[in-house]
């Protein structure tokens, strides 16, 4: 069975301040979904509300329109992996599996079976009778996640599951984990700061602020049109500009048939890094004079810092072929552009 998860209103105070303030969310039964946003956010305290370890202040938490908020870990159907694993030193792999059974009061054959084929699911059969500190980081956090699944959870959380390991096995387990979340079907909800971690493996990610949601939706969606200058930013890949000094004209000329501005006065805006050009694609491009302050190669394209004549910075990625072609290098002057489709105004 997989759950849906919902929050509504749901508030966390400490010390009077609201951690987590009045958030509203869904997460659909089956999906992955990525609690994203910058250290002490919220992210973990809300995790560990919907897991029942938190207590909620106000609002409520719902599994399945079941209302939880009252309801013990146990009573819930969720099940959560912490951060630092917690696994029990003394125990081998598979007493550390099956003890989440040994408390709901499974027989002992049963728990073992079970727990004998969990630890076939995530790879790690043969590691049976090994101790945690026989284990490298990634088996560990295999352990710890057939601990949190063989209680056959309806939701499982995750927090930070990935932050102990070197990036190497970090990408290659967060493969394992997606592909075990689909084989399952079972709804996963990870807390990642990881911006590129939690495009990675979404269907759907929410992206906090300050105990606040600044935007839900799937990794491509956010990425398309941040809501906020703070996901612009937190996200990256984009520039966070403003409709004055050197782009005061993008807020009276709207450079196209219609006598509409493109922008108010002042506005913020961004642009993706990718979407600017040093050659207009067409003469409705938005083109503005700039000058090369730093360059960076990153495999795939260079990364052109920029400073415009107001100051306001501009980064870039260029492909080889226009890094090359116009002779870029700290302290050239040129012009860049961008279509105005590109412009992407903030909702919020
Ligand atoms: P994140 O997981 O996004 O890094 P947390 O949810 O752990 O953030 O913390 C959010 C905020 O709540 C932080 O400012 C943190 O200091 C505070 N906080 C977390 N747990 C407690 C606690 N038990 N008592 C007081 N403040 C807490
Ligand atoms: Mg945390």
């Amino acid at each position: 069975m997989s759950g849906s998860i919902e929050l509504v209103q749901t508030t966390k105070v400490y010390d009077q301040i609201s951690v987590v303030d009045a958030i509203n969310v869904k997460v659909d039964k089956g999906s992955y979904c990525c609690l994203l946003g910058p250290s002490g956010c919220g992210k973990s305290t809300t995790l560990r509300m919907i897991a029942g370890h938190e207590a909620v202040t106000e609002g409520d938490i719902l599994l399945n329109d079941r209302n939880v908020t009252r309801l013990t870990p146990r009573q819930r159907g969720t099940a959560m992996m912490f951060q630092d694993y917690a696994l029990f030193p003394h125990m081998s792999c598979l007493d550390n599996v099956a003890y989440g059974l040994k408390v709901t009061g499974v027989s002992k054959v049963d728990r073992y079976e079970q727990a004998d084929a969990m630890l076939g699911l995530v790879n790690m059969a043969e590691h049976a009778n090994k101790f945690p500190d026989q284990l490298s980081g990634g088996q560990q956090q295999r352990i710890a996640l057939a601990r949190a699944l063989i209680c056959k959870p309806d939701v499982v959380l995750l927090d930070e599951p990935l932050s102990a390991l070197d990036p190497f096995l970090r990408i290659q387990m967060r493969k394992e984990l997606k592909q075990l979340q689909q084989k399952l079907g079972l709804t996963f909800i990870h807390v990642t700061h990881s911006q590129e971690e939690a495009f990675a493996l979404a269907d759907q990610a929410i992206v906090m602020s300050r105990g606040k949601i600044e935007q839900v939706g799937s990794p491509r969606a956010i990425f398309e049109s941040p809501n906020t200058p703070f996901v612009a930013n937190f996200i990256g890949g984009h520039n966070v500009l403003k409709a004055s000094g050197s782009l005061e004209f993008l807020s009276w000329s709207a450079g196209s048939d219609s006598d509409d501005p493109l922008l108010e006065a002042n506005t913020s805006f961004s642009v993706r890094a990718d979407h600017i050009t040093t050659q207009p694609r067409s003469d409705k491009d938005v083109a503005v004079k700039a000058e090369v302050i730093g360059t960076e190669f990153q495999a795939q394209f260079y990364l052109v810092e920029c400073v415009l004549e107001d100051s306001q910075s501009v980064t870039c990625y260029l492909p080889e072929e226009s890094f090359d072609v116009h002779l870029i290098s700290s302290g050239k002057s040129l012009y860049l552009y961008w279509s105005q489709e590109r412009i992407n105004t903030f909702r919020c």
